[in-house]
């Protein structure tokens, strides 16, 4: 019997498996797909604070990015632009390839090609069906840990509820002419209730994405047909990829013997989708306290439960707020959105925002805040009356 089975090969559930067995425990990663580093349906961006807290190799970086142009629906432009990196773009095949070697060579075991059909928790241990070309395959452990990504049943059947809302994405690689900065759009045109982006990745290549309400791909053609005819990328054809992205946590994330981490609970950020550094956050805390429990020999739910206070310590509050943002952002407008441009422009919220010491690509709760205060910002939301009432439990 294992210490711990993992079900997910993504970077959360490797991140766990490296804790777990660095912390001398006995882990199998049961990953679906036929191998690791495949090609992901993700723009690869980290902040360099999660760069740092994580130790993540220069290898997997493709690009160091400090400057990005916003473009409002009618084309008006923000340019934010600050003197160190910002972000990484990171190269996602390597990047989850990089964290299961690590898990690797602390000990974990990786199962490929092995779909998880059914978990069954018993009072002695956890029971993982898996399906590898046709075989049955079962696997026993102490505890599990489901890092499954977004939209597994397996959660479902666990009786540990739903994600409580979600957006879908699509994304594609295109060679690009000229583009050296990273670029954002919005506007419901180009990304219904959302936002499109194109992130060069080398001197010729770009990630040209977006994340939206309704027919992400059918808008994505739309947007890559426009940057062909604005002379920003050479073809239109492009092989696009689809994936979906939790917008709010899942009702709960520990039970007895199990946690839930990464996209498969809902740890992502609402305003932007990047979950890869809310993701290891929180399987670092999963992994600590998965490690005081197994010592314990207490895999019970209450004892687990200090998994979910913790993230949610950590987390809750930007989740909150950034969702609360993000239903804002909603209700707008397209003109709204131009208007809000403008004042952010005219009355050097942008640059206020740029200099603030606290401004941070991964936690937006404390600067959204401050921007509500913003005399000419709050004046503008009430002019515009927009039907939202703010509330943050
Ligand atoms: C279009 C798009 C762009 C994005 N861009 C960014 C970005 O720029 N920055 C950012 O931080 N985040 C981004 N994200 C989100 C990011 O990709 C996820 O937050 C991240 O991949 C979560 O990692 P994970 O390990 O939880 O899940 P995943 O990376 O989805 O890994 C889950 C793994 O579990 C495996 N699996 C699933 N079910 C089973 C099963 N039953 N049995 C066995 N194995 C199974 C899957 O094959 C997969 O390998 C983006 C997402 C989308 C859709």
């Amino acid at each position: 019997m294992y210490d711990v089975i993992v079900v997910g090969g993504g970077p959360v559930g490797s991140y766990v498996a490296y804790k777990l067995a660095g912390m001398g425990h006995d882990v199998v990663v049961l990953e679906q797909k036929e191998r690791l580093g495949g090609r992901v349906c993700c723009a690869g961006i980290i902040s360099q604070e999660c760069v740092n807290s994580f130790d993540i190799d220069d290898s997997v970086v493709l690009r160091r990015v400090s400057s990005a142009k916003l473009f409002s629906p009618s084309g008006r432009m923000l340019r934010l632009w600050r003197q160190e990196t910002q972000v990484c773009v990171v190269d996602r095949a390597a990047f989850d390839m990089a964290i299961a070697n690590w898990a690797q060579g602390k000990g974990a075991q990786y199962v490929l090609n092995s779909l998880v059909g059914n978990i069954e928790v018993g009072g002695d241990g956890v029971r993982v069906e898996a399906t590898r070309q046709g075989e049955i395959l079962n696997f026993e452990a102490r505890a599990a840990v489901i890092a499954t990504g977004f939209g597994s049943r397996l959660v479902g059947g666990l009786g540990l509820g739903k994600i409580g809302d979600f957006i879908m994405g699509a994304q594609a690689e295109v060679e690009t002419v000229g583009v050296d900065e990273v670029e954002v759009y919005f506007g419901q045109e180009v990304a219904p209730d959302f936002f499109a982006w194109l992130v060069p990745t080398s001197p010729l290549k770009a990630l040209v994405g977006l994340l939206s309400r309704r027919s992400p791909g059918l808008y994505l053609r739309k947007l890559i047909s426009s940057l062909l005819a604005q002379g920003k990328i050479v073809s239109d054809e492009a092989e696009l990829s689809h994936r979906g992205i939790s917008l709010k946590p899942l009702a709960r994330t520990y039970g007895r013997r199990l946690v839930v981490v990464g996209d498969a609970a809902g740890q992502v950020k609402p305003t932007t989708g990047g979950g890869i550094y809310y993701g290891l956050l929180c399987a670092d805390i999963a992994a600590n306290n998965l490690h005081r429990a197994l010592d314990d020999d207490d895999l019970s739910a209450r004892n687990l439960a200090s998994y979910e206070r913790e993230w949610k310590k950590k987390l809750g509050r930007e989740l909150k707020i950034g969702y609360w943002v993000r239903k804002f952002y909603e209700h707008l407008s397209d003109r709204q959105v131009d208007r809000a441009f403008d004042i952010i422009k005219s009355s050097g919220i942008d640059e206020a925002l740029l200099k603030a010491d606290d401004l941070s690509f991964d936690w937006h709760g404390e600067v959204i805040l401050r921007l509500l205060g913003h005399r000419v910002l709050s004046k503008a939301i009430k002019a515009m009356k927009i039907p939202f009432r703010f509330g943050v439990a």
